[in-house]
């Protein structure tokens, strides 16, 4: 009797999840691989004196793209975990008072947007038209199909020139609205992927839209919460995910991969591998051995990588219910804060923070009267500035904890219990990331699509890549599209459908 296929994916991120998950519900074995104590990647979790804090991603859209995993097998993601609403999405404050917070509703947006300048409103309601056109060719039609060949890149070119696709999300923003707040406002989401809004192409604003269309959300009990549902789903259709198993070798013979080597020595016999790990980790060290491996090595070597994120967790024996539960503290630079973190690698005095506030939408979070937050500042990767974070975090900590007190929660430091960071130096030893980086390859115009790493290898017929650094790109919308486009292909591959 023919044995059904078994696949390994490497790596239980959110990619490396909605990857498994839809192989093993289309009836392929699938093992789940991950190095660390607990699934999530960069959506891990801390427990700490009472407190839960979520290491990554807070800010949940597009979930019809999560709930799709669990109706490939007829389950509903509300038998696994509860998707709360988040209103206001964003709330935005600048050093000199003006705020403004956004959500679905146009006419509350745009009369916020007015009181700010009047003249914008009319801009920002054109914005939106052009951010819906972005979403519907650039989210819509290519954020699941896989760019494999350069003529598939090639078809989409009218399309990318029509959508004004060499220009940056900036300077589009700048052509509708003409106050510096709101051109801060609608540009600076691409930071939470990773890209400089200066440099990445206009068709990020297509995250405008995304929020707008299907709403931002918040799993009850945290982003962990929405993991361990998915590990959950994994393990009831059969899946098996084993913790404390980081691979070691990518294992391939005549140009096809045969099985992954894991630490102590043994190894798993696959049909098919993909990993969800750091793309230069998996050819720099996993294929360390095959001409392919050092080869993209090499190649890769030469990108360009995301910025990286300084976080510090932070626990409070008091609560602040005034707090938005996402808030951004803009600082008094931009244009020139992030071309010192995206080009010049300088730490600089200054920063704009993203503060999460979850015991806004979900105060289980902490211990009763408590709160649990997180701050979080994009700096430069180790390859722009390699500081020495084991000196440089617990001062960069405090600088953020006196900014934060000054400005929004007075009182902070007399009401700490507890806090911990993570640094680019953590990104680059507890999750393999190269340089350190937040979000793998930068998100511009020459490494996406198909100048990104193919969710299939050219060479290697049998290896697939899931994640951040193929296509689409990173973000929660982002890795959980490029699970679907390689599914796909893999599915196509191994005969299923
Ligand atoms: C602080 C922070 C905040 C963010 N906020 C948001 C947000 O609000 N909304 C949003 O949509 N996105 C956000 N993002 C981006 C988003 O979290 C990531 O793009 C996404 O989660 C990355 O998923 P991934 O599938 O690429 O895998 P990752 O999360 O990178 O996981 C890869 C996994 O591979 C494992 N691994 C590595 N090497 C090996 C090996 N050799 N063997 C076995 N396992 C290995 C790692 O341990 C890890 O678990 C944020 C990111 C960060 C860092």
């Amino acid at each position: 009797m023919k044995r059904a296929p078994t696949v390994a994916v490497i790596g239980a991120g959110f990619g490396g999840l909605a990857l498994a998950i839809r192989l093993q519900s289309a009836g392929i074995r699938t093992v789940l691989l991950e190095r660390r104590d607990r699934p999530g990647g960069r959506a891990y979790v801390y427990e700490q004196d009472g407190f839960r804090f979520d290491a990554g991603p807070t800010v949940v859209t597009a979930p019809n793209a999560i709930e799709e995993l669990f109706e490939l097998s007829g389950r509903a993601i509300g038998d696994y975990v509860e998707m709360l609403p988040v209103d206001p999405f964003y709330r935005l404050i600048w050093q000199d008072g003006v705020s403004l917070d956004y959500n679905a509703d146009v006419d509350a947006v745009t009369s916020a947007i007015a009181r700010i300048n009047p003249a914008d409103a009319d801009g920002y309601r054109r914005f939106l038209e052009f951010s819906e056109a972005v979403f519907r060719e650039g989210y819509l039609k290519l954020g699941t199909v896989p760019f494999q060949d350069v003529w598939s890149m090639v078809r989409v070119v009218p399309q990318l020139i029509r959508l004004k696709s060499h220009r940056s999300v900036y300077g589009v923003v700048s052509d509708f609205m003409r106050d510096p707040h709101l051109r801060q406002a609608f540009s600076f989401q691409s930071l939470l992927i990773g890209g400089n809004p200066f440099h990445v192409p206009s068709i990020y604003a297509l995250i405008h839209a995304l929020e707008r269309r299907w709403g931002v959300f918040f799993p009850r009990g945290g982003t962990g919460a929405l993991v361990e549902a998915l590990v959950r789903l994994f393990q009831d259709l059969g899946g098996e995910i084993r913790l404390n198993c980081p691979v070691e070798e990518i294992q391939v013979r005549n140009g096809v991969v045969t099985g992954v080597a894991v630490s102590g020595g043994s190894s798993i016999v696959v049909d098919a591998a993909a990993s969800n790990a750091d793309v230069v980790h998996t050819y720099a060290s996993l294929l360390a051995g095959t001409d392919r491996g050092r080869a993209m090595a090499k190649r890769l070597a030469r990108g360009r990588y995301s910025s990286s994120l300084f976080v510090v967790h932070f626990g409070l024996k008091r609560q602040y219910p005034e707090l938005a539960h996402h808030t951004v503290l803009f600082g008094p630079r931009y244009r020139e804060l992030l071309a010192d973190i995206f080009e010049r690698g300088i730490l600089a005095d200054d920063f704009s923070l993203y503060l999460h506030n979850p015991s806004a939408s979900d105060p289980t979070l902490a211990p009763p009267g408590h709160a649990g937050f997180y701050a979080l500042a994009p700096v430069p990767n180790l390859g722009k500035a390699p500081i020495d974070w084991s000196t440089m975090g617990p001062v960069y900590r405090d600088r953020i904890l006196n900014a934060l007190e000054k400005q929004l929660m007075p009182g902070l430091r007399e009401n700490l219990v507890t806090s911990r960071i993570f640094t680019p130096a953590d990104f680059r030893t507890e999750l393999n990331a190269h340089l350190g980086s937040a979000f793998s390859l930068e998100p511009v115009l020459t490494q996406s699509a198909w100048f990104r790493v193919h969710n299939r290898d050219d060479r290697i017929r049998n290896l697939y890549f899931v994640g951040a650094g193929t296509h689409p790109g990173a973000g929660i919308p982002g890795v959980v599209g490029s699970a679907k486009a390689t599914a796909g292909l893999m599915l196509a591959d191994l005969g299923v459908r």
